[in-house]
């Protein structure tokens, strides 16, 4: 599969998944627009670096995804936009009637209008190039519940239901537009938790992973960014190009239970 000639734009992409996701489509052989909130050395350097591993041209694009404007401007600035991941995301937990109402604001901006103003700005851009695939991450939690979680879980559901109006706002073009649900995938910021876990629980590093964060992924296995990248590639293929409107789970069976 080669998606050479294809721009690829990743949002939240400067670490985590979106970093997995963008290092599998340059693999691919698409061009990438890097993209989070800040404008570090180390943003610019991760792009030179990725380039340089790939052999595809690497951009990073500074745009804060809980700005509609700025979320329009990183598809303007990147000029083209043939696969758009719709992936930044951030979490807050908290009982729904002590839930900051300045965190519930930001979940909804970041996790879920970002991708309908990146989504508004990129679709006149597809049908232009007469070609196109819009992946959104939604999660797990986009089609379940936990307590405590109230803002990205409706976040995330949101996520499917834009997936499914954009998929049937494109169904007559060569575009698509689905949702990829990951259970559990260990980022840097699952990562981070492990040590407060194992303290909290007395619990070694492999109990902790199966037995307090795996609880619900019957796998009892990460899914890993990998994985993710490898789903959006596939997403992004002529096998693919049928597939619209709907959700893949990469989540080691957890929406199964
Ligand atoms: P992460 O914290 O490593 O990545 C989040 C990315 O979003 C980072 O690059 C961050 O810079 C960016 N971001 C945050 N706020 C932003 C803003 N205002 N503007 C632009 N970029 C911003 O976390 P992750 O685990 O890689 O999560 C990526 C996506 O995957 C999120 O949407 C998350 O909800 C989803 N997800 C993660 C898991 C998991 O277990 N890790 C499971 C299901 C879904």
């Amino acid at each position: 599969m080669s998606l050479k000639g294809k721009t690829a734009v990743i949002t939240g992409s400067n670490s985590g998944i979106g970093l997995g996701i963008a290092h599998e489509l340059a693999r691919a052989g698409a061009d990438i627009v890097l993209n989070s909130f800040t404008d570090a050395d180390e943003d610019h350097q991760l792009a030179a670096d990725m380039a340089t591993e790939h052999g595809v041209t690497v951009r990073y694009i500074q745009a804060d995804m809980s700005k509609g404007d700025q979320c329009r401007a990183l598809i303007e600035k990147a000029g083209s936009c043939d696969i758009l991941v719709n992936n930044a995301g951030i979490q807050h937990v908290a009982p729904i009637d002590e839930f900051p109402v300045a965190k519930w604001d930001a979940i909804i901006a970041i996790n879920l209008s970002s991708a309908f103003h990146t989504t508004a700005a990129a679709l006149p851009m597809m049908r232009k190039a007469g070609w196109g695939r819009v992946v959104n991450i939604s999660s797990a939690h986009g089609l379940t519940a936990s307590p405590f979680k109230s803002a990205y879980i409706a976040a995330k559901h949101g996520v499917i239901g834009l997936t499914k109006t954009t998929a049937l706002e494109t169904a007559e073009q060569p575009i698509t537009a689905n949702a990829i649900c990951p259970g559990y995938v260990l980022t840097p910021l699952v990562e981070a938790q492990i040590p407060d876990t194992m303290e909290k629980y007395g619990m070694g590093r492999d109990e902790v992973i199966k037995k307090v964060m795996l609880e619900r992924q019957p796998s009892r296995e990460f899914a890993t960014v990998e994985q993710l990248g490898g789903t959006t590639v596939f997403l992004c293929s002529d096998a693919a190009a049928q597939i619209t409107g709907t959700t893949i789970s990469v989540d080691g069976g957890w929406t199964a239970l």
